[in-house]
């Protein structure tokens, strides 16, 4: 495995270890442009930028099945109640100290 898909196979292995799973989705371009401009105006990425917009327009329709979401004060992605902490903001730290030593 190249050094690149190492990385990938990593990143994407933390994201689902994060509770994450991937999804593919067409959309018609002009929409996908419109998306990609809203989420950078807002500072966020796709993702995180069409959950906000789901728990915003529909935040009493989830179903009591789905685990329960908590929000991050740093705005970044909603992440499972059941976690400790938000896990960018540990990913984060655990950077920030790996570059301190
Ligand atoms: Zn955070």
């Amino acid at each position: 495995m190249s050094e690149g898909a190492k990385k990938i196979a990593d990143w994407r292995a933390a994201k689902q270890h994060a509770g994450y799973k991937s999804l593919q989705l067409w959309f018609p371009i002009e929409f996908v442009g419109q998306l990609t401009a809203l989420a950078y105006r807002h500072n966020q990425d796709i993702a995180s930028y069409i959950m906000r917009m789901v728990q915003q327009s529909a935040p009493h329709e989830v179903s009591p099945t789905e685990a329960p979401m908590k929000s991050c004060k740093e705005g970044h992605a909603p992440y499972p109640a059941a976690k400790h902490g938000c896990p960018t903001c540990a990913r984060n730290r655990k950077r920030r100290a790996r570059a301190r030593s």
